[in-house]
């Protein structure tokens, strides 16, 4: 396969990018198309490594509505209904969602997701759906399973011995709630075990962390102390991290100094984070997200997550990481031309980075894994949420899609329009 003509996220334009055997051949002008190959014309469109989810939930995905909505709109009713809704769990009912989801997520170029799955539940009937939803969607999917504790480490019975069986079920990543546990000591607790125990299995680590407006809540501090205490650094990642919002700025200093020393990974999840934060405040109301900018400056890799689509916690979203990113930019007020980038990098190679994938990023000798974007560069794309033309993954095209593009009936004027617009330089 040989596309012609697309510009890259880096600003190179009029590029030709070849497919050989899977795996990105050559990038160039005006490439020469060996005999046979299957030529498709870019038209100047921006090619860009697939979108990656680092923080999904994938075992309560397109439940919205079982057995009943969350009204108040709250983390604590939605983590309650997800305990209503899980005894009437069903092995098939989970596959055939997730499946669904996996579906959605290919269409909109999003090709690695990783997911939490709860093993607070003794039959780990969603453990065992996931990873048979692994196997089969492995063709054209990455799914990495992160072994959760929705209902506490220590809080909930059972909760160890049935994250230790899941991960010897195949689940590879290690998971925590710490602030979510009865106390602040228990917390720390929780999070010094499961740290010891992805080192001692050589597994990597990434806990719900601190999704609280309560600037005391500092357990973030405790997993990067772990980190380097047991030698993982580059393998943990703290997800939502909302209470460094709230924190005072002087401790807030103080911890992103040591949470970069200890190369943590940080994903914000910025459409849950801005509904469910800020939720006991009247007027102002924070926005609960973590300090996405002050992060970046220090050297962290940081990623924007779905966490949610159409489950007891959110009942909006698509698998659209482009949306997410939208979010997650004017959330953290992140409008200059690099910040805007650095939202479009939190879902695609900063998110690679933080899942650990291999071979990903359109250079010479990474797998042919990419996506069209109907925009002429990243920040447009944002804007647009640009349509997803061509979806390919090991050089098979998995999804194709129209341009975006209205026909306008008016007298005198042009008879289409496509909301693309280039600035000056
Ligand atoms: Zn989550």
């Amino acid at each position: 396969m040989l596309i012609r003509d697309v510009c890259l996220s880096d600003g190179r334009q009029g590029r030709d990018l070849l497919v050989q055997d899977g795996r990105i051949a050559a990038i160039g002008p005006q490439l020469a198309a060996p005999e046979g190959t299957e030529i498709i014309d870019g038209q100047g469109w921006l090619l860009s490594p697939p979108f990656v989810d680092a923080h999904f939930h994938l075992d309560a995905t397109l439940s919205h509505g079982q057995p009943r909505v969350n009204d108040s709109g709250t983390l604590l009713e939605g983590i309650a209904l997800w305990g209503e809704l899980k005894p009437q769990l069903t092995q098939e009912a989970l596959i055939e969602r997730a499946l669904r989801y996996c579906d959605w997520a290919v269409a909109r170029g999003l090709l690695a997701i990783r997911s939490h799955v709860d093993v607070c539940d003794d039959r780990l009937l969603a453990v065992e759906a996931l990873l048979e939803v692994k196997r089969r969607v492995a063709p054209y999917l990455d799914l990495q399973l992160v072994a959760f504790p929705q209902d506490g480490l220590l809080r909930s019975k059972n909760a160890l011995v049935n994250l230790r069986r899941a991960l010897d079920l195949g689940v590879e990543v290690v998971g925590g709630i710490p602030h979510h546990e009865r106390t602040m000591a228990e917390g720390a607790e929780s999070v010094r075990i499961l740290c010891e125990l992805a080192a001692e299995r050589g597994l990597r680590v990434d806990m719900h962390c601190d999704e609280s407006d309560d600037p005391l809540s500092r357990h973030v501090e405790s997993l990067a102390f772990e980190t380097q205490r047991l030698g993982l650094q580059g393998r943990v990642t703290g997800s939502h991290l909302t209470s460094m919002h709230s924190m005072d700025n002087y401790y807030a200093a103080k911890l992103i100094a040591l949470m970069a020393e200890s190369r943590l990974g940080v994903v914000a999840n910025p459409l849950i984070n801005i509904t469910l934060q800020g939720r006991f405040d009247s007027y102002p109301k924070r926005r609960g997200m973590t300090r996405v900018p002050e992060l970046l400056a220090a050297g962290l890799d940081v990623a924007f997550g779905h966490d949610c689509v159409l489950d007891p916690w959110y009942s909006m979203g698509s698998a659209d990481m482009l949306e997410v990113a939208t979010m997650g930019l004017h959330v953290a007020q992140m409008t200059s031309r690099t910040a805007m980038r650095q939202c479009f990098e939190a879902v695609t190679v900063n998110a690679a980075r933080i899942v650990g994938l291999e071979g990903y990023g359109l250079e010479v000798g990474c797998h042919a894994d990419f996506v069209l974007l109907q925009a002429r560069s990243p920040e447009e794309a944002i804007r647009l949420r640009a349509a997803r033309l061509l979806v390919v993954r090991r050089g098979q095209v998995l999804s194709r899609m129209a341009p975006a593009i209205a026909s306008l009936h008016l007298a005198g004027r042009p008879s289409s329009v496509d909301w693309s617009f280039s600035p000056p330089r």
